[in-house]
């Protein structure tokens, strides 16, 4: 590799970024916890303890329901829409500050609504922030509302209806995570078509929890044009063809994947077996608090695990433009503005 294509940090931070796959209550950074509870006025040691534990623990889970109790952790916190329209603010600013020119953000609408708080009220709250900030700061941001597999049908076919409400108002796609086996796709077959018959896009957590199946599963009974992770995918060369025939992207956040114990290392993420079948594979951070990700450090990673060149590297940021749920000329617009900064 000659100097000039070596991979830098700098190189990295000037390549314009979209994030597809990036959790709002995941992404809750210990100082805007502390912000969350000055704010309040709240004794902030349990948010401290927290903090501590997690850095402890190096961001790493030993298994699903334990990431889950994190995650639950920091939704708790977010007890009005005040509070989720700092941690959008937050989120938006620290986005900016990696170069990140366009970002889907998933809010957890299910989580919302388990919670009995007032969904319009708390996405009214985040659109508001993220707009003020977007102005600010030059980028732009639209929304996944995303409903939890373990909560069932009704309450996903909620999200969907939610998120058909605003979707002249930032929501471009209804999405699932959460437990695969506790909530197979066949389940959310009527979902994703009424999801789709209010004119939003699809996408789907699969391949994370379960097996390459479930994300066969997630592509041929809910029709999703994105698969979260996907990881498992990997092992079936069936399901890559599949994903590489109907050009379903994948958000791939291998950080995340290392934290969960799926793989050993960030270098056993099977980015080769992907990008050599032709699948169209974009880098996420997923919940960078949770996991101590950024998209900067998933592309430097990249970089350095696979010796990519700076051109596969800025391939990666275009496959990310290309993958997104955006008019053709913005895209035009951001795949020219990659390649003049890679050139
Ligand atoms: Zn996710």
């Amino acid at each position: 590799m000659t100097p000039t294509n070596l991979v830098t940090e700098q190189f990295i931070s000037c390549l314009p970024k979209v994030e597809l796959h990036l959790h709002l209550e995941g992404s809750v950074l210990p100082e805007t916890l502390r912000e969350l509870c000055r704010s309040k006025e709240r004794d902030a040691s349990g948010v401290e303890a927290w903090i501590d534990g997690q850095r402890r623990r190096g961001y790493r889970y030993s298994a699903f329901p334990d990431f889950v109790e994190a995650f639950k952790f920091v939704a708790i916190l977010l007890e009005t829409p005040r509070d989720y329209a700092l941690a959008t603010t937050r989120l938006v600013e620290w986005l900016a500050a990696q170069n990140v020119k366009y970002a889907e953000i998933t809010l957890s609408a299910g989580v919302v609504l388990w919670k009995k708080q007032p969904l319009d009220a708390v996405y009214e709250a985040i659109r508001a922030a993220a707009l003020q900030a977007e102005a600010r700061l030059g980028l732009r941001v639209n929304w996944i509302f995303d409903a939890v597999r373990q909560f069932g049908v009704d309450p996903a076919r909620q999200v969907a209806e939610w998120a058909g409400r605003y979707r002249s108002h930032g929501v471009v796609a209804f999405g699932l995570g959460g437990d695969e086996a506790r909530g197979p796709a066949e389940l959310f077959r009527d979902v994703y078509r009424e999801a789709r018959d209010l004119g939003l896009h699809t996408v789907a957590h699969a391949g994370e929890t379960a097996g390459a199946e479930s994300v066969r599963q997630a592509v041929e009974l809910l029709g999703a044009e994105r698969i979260g992770h996907g990881l498992a995918a990997a092992r079936n060369p069936e399901v890559v063809a599949l994903l590489r025939d109907r050009r379903i992207p994948l958000e791939a956040c291998p950080s995340s994947n290392v934290a969960m114990g799926l793989i050993p290392r960030f270098e056993d993420y099977p980015l080769p077996v992907f990008l050599e079948a032709g699948v169209l594979l974009t880098l996420n951070s997923d919940d960078p608090a949770l996991f101590n990700s950024s998209i900067e450090r998933e592309l430097f990673q990249a970089a350095g695990g696979f010796a990519l060149s700076r051109r596969q590297v800025a391939q990666l940021c275009e496959n990310a433009v290309r993958a997104a749920f955006l008019p053709a000329e913005e895209k035009r617009r951001l795949l020219e503005s990659v390649r003049e900064a890679a050139a």
